[in-house]
């Protein structure tokens, strides 16, 4: 998967990209992740990507011209282009899902009051929000979103049974974990995880796993029965 970024900050990604699964999945190379700086796309000597919003609103909008171009400079026939916003659709498992079978995505990071609405209107495919809150920029919700489809492309994460029993994926919260020391302060480790009984631990995770969606999500509950 190929995925262009397009942002006033190309640094914001450095050492983000370099770590853990998106670090690998680079190296191995199953993503191809580029930052575009939106203000090589600018046309004068100060490189100027934002303006003054009409109607005389307070704070800055990024101007259309700059983001087209930048688009249209990455863009092909297989491309699918989203832009971060608190207005998207809110990202979850399924959406991840959705996205992860995209052979290029173009990231378009907002900042300052947002982006011109004719970006929204008629540029873009998908309009995606990390969730009901505000952000002073697209980038840090790229980032999350980059990292979640990352981690569902086959041969990222060597074990595809640890991706499977993730929350959200089978439609239910994970169930507990527990490592060594057994006994940590007199806090102690489940004896059925201690057991060797495999059918054992798999029933007391599938009842953890149930009790805890119960409890902290019955949304998720909901939603599986519609
Ligand atoms: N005026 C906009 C509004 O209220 O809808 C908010 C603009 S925000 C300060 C600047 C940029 O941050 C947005 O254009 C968007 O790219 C990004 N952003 C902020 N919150 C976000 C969220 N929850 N999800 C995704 N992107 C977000």
């Amino acid at each position: 998967m190929r995925i262009h970024l397009i942002t006033i900050f190309p640094e914001f990604f450095t050492s983000p990209l370099g770590c853990g699964v998106m670090r690998i999945a680079q190296e191995k190379k199953l993503t191809e992740v580029v930052t575009v700086n939106l203000r090589d796309f600018a046309t004068d000597t100060y490189r100027t990507v934002d303006d003054y919003p009409f109607g005389g609103f307070p704070g800055m909008i990024l101007k259309p011209e700059p983001i087209f171009r930048a688009v249209e400079s990455v863009k092909q026939d297989n491309s699918y282009v989203i832009l971060l916003s608190p207005q998207g659709r809110t990202l979850n498992q399924d959406i991840v899902n959705e996205l992860s079978q995209k052979e290029h995505i173009v990231m378009i990071c907002g900042r300052y009051k947002g982006v011109d609405e004719r970006v929204r209107e008629h540029l873009i495919n998908d309009e995606i929000s990390i969730g009901d809150y505000v952000l002073s920029g697209g980038e840090a919700a790229s980032l999350a979103l980059i990292e979640a489809i990352t981690r569902l492309l086959p041969g990222v994460v060597g074990d595809k049974e640890s991706v499977a029993s993730d929350s959200f994926i089978s439609g239910l919260l994970d169930a507990p974990y527990y490592t060594r020391p057994q006994d940590f302060r007199g806090y102690k480790v489940p004896e059925v995880l201690v057991s060797g009984n495999h059918q054992k631990v798999k029933e007391w995770r599938d009842e953890q796993a149930m009790k805890l969606t119960k409890e902290k999500r019955p949304d998720l509950i909901k939603k599986l029965k519609d």
